[in-house]
């Protein structure tokens, strides 16, 4: 194992034991990072971004679960394990590829004393997320220091629909999610495939999964928690004022949010959009493809009910946060764009690539009506820095989604629903995401 690595482990292990003695208190800083956005050259806003979530700090009624994880996460990343090719067996993805950890709180040969309940741990086919974290550049101890390191997980407030809890690193380059059963079944069924899309293409939109674990814990909190490792998609330097989760239906595809609570932490749906955005040629003509690629993926894989998400960045706003239009260029956003560093002069615009960071205008649009898509443009545009992907891709069409669309066709028009099947649910997806994004011909 790798100094740095194992330097990290024990510090780890000293700091849980720490925690748990009660020394570690954190506060919850809610506007914690700055960001400023400009409006011209002379006039620069400085504008508090909101750190989403709740600091998970002792007495929360996850911190235990926290530090079972840390200390799994520890022991699954640093387990001593030989150099693998990225052409892996077929074995690796068998789905009894399983391993369970015992965590008495006394400690063990492999595993750390701790003071939390004792409880078991497991990883689900190892070696295959070993190599996808590999696959996407993730540098172990890195791995280690987001999830793992002194900074404790957040909350995020509001979970989707599905009842599953999100969870934050610090450093809000990883998501944690809880799963379901079956959600685990469907990511282990379709694992190998997954592999092979991500690894055939490096600019897929896909959501990145890095990790797939189980903890059973023992004692009063009897109960066993299933969660997936996945990148936060909007860990950009870039202040992100929009986002929107966009499925291409239209059936309670409306934030239930009154106006006054909307900021630009809430995630607006479909019916909420207001923008048709513009792409160069070249992006324009990457997207496509890339969604294509995706949409089939998902579709032979019958998966259903994933969404596009998608963070803007308004390159000129108004003190009140309203996008403003601009003469600006596109291809002078990465030298104009917000963020604190680039304020102090000290850090380099990041780069774009496929999905992260694109440049494009919005072009602002109006629906025709409250409950369809369609949309006419209106003819004024802002420069805007995109960041997209396509996530929660582990609904299959079983049989609760088919109950859902037999119920749901009932009362409203089966076309809006979001229920469909996989091949219904892939052509409306891309109908909808090419209407919304157009190749920008001026
Ligand atoms: P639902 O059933 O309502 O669709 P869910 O519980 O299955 O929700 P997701 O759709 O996976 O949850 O995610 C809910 C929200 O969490 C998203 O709309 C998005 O705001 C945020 N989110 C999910 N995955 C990511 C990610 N990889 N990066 C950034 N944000 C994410």
């Amino acid at each position: 194992m790798n100094k740095k690595l194992s330097s990290i482990i024990k510090a780890g292990e000293s700091k849980v034991k720490k925690s748990q003695a009660g020394v570690k208190k954190r506060a919850n800083s809610i506007f914690a990072a700055m960001s400023v956005a400009h409006v011209d050259d002379d006039d620069i806003i400085v504008k508090p971004s909101k750190m989403q979530g709740e600091t998970i700090s002792k007495g929360h009624k996850n911190y235990e679960l926290m530090l079972n994880l840390q200390l799994g996460i520890r022991h699954s990343v640093g387990r001593p394990a030989p150099a693998t090719s990225l052409d892996l067996r077929d074995t690796a993805f068998n789905p009894k590829e399983k391993i369970w950890t015992r965590f008495p709180p006394q400690g063990s040969k492999h595993t750390p004393p701790h003071q939390s309940s004792a409880f078991k741990w497991k990883d689900y086919c190892p070696l295959v997320f070993r190599t996808l974290r590999k696959l996407f550049k993730v540098d172990p101890a890195d791995y280690m220091i987001s999830i793992c390191g002194d900074d404790a997980l957040r909350v995020l407030s509001s979970p989707g629909k599905s009842g599953s809890f999100f969870y934050s690193t610090n450093d809000d380059k990883y998501m944690i999610k809880t799963m379901k059963k079956s959600e685990v079944k469907v990511l282990i069924r379709m694992l190998q495939a997954y592999y092979n899309h991500v690894r055939a293409f490096e600019n897929t939109l896909v959501t990145k999964f890095f990790g797939l674990h189980c903890v059973k814990m023992t004692g009063h909190a009897h109960k066993k928690v299933r969660f997936v490792i996945m990148g936060n998609l909007f860990c950009t330097k870039y202040a992100i004022h929009r986002r929107f989760d966009l499925k291409g239906s239209s059936q309670g595809r409306l934030t239930d949010k009154p106006e006054s609570e909307i900021d630009s932490t809430t995630t607006l749906k479909d019916l909420d959009l207001n923008f048709i955005f513009r792409l160069q040629k070249s992006w324009f003509q990457e997207f496509s493809r890339q969604v294509d690629r995706d949409c089939d993926f998902l579709e032979q894989e019958r998966i259903m009910d994933y969404s596009l998400l998608v963070g803007i960045h308004f390159i000129q706003i108004s003190r009140t946060g309203e996008p403003l239009t601009t003469e600006a260029s596109i291809s002078q956003v990465q030298t104009s764009s917000g963020d604190g560093d680039q304020a102090s002069g000290e850090a380099a615009p990041e780069l774009s690539r496929l999905g992260i960071n694109m440049p494009a205008q919005a072009e602002l649009a109006m629906r025709r009506n409250d409950c369809e898509l369609a949309m006419e443009p209106m003819g004024e545009y802002c420069d805007v820095i995109l960041i997209l992907g396509i996530i929660d891709i582990l609904q299959d069409y079983d049989i609760s989604k088919k109950l859902e669309h037999a119920y749901k066709s009932f009362h409203y028009d089966p076309s809006s629903i979001s229920a469909v099947d996989p091949s219904q649910y892939s052509r409306r997806f891309r109908d909808f995401i090419f209407r919304i994004f157009t190749q920008d011909t001026t």
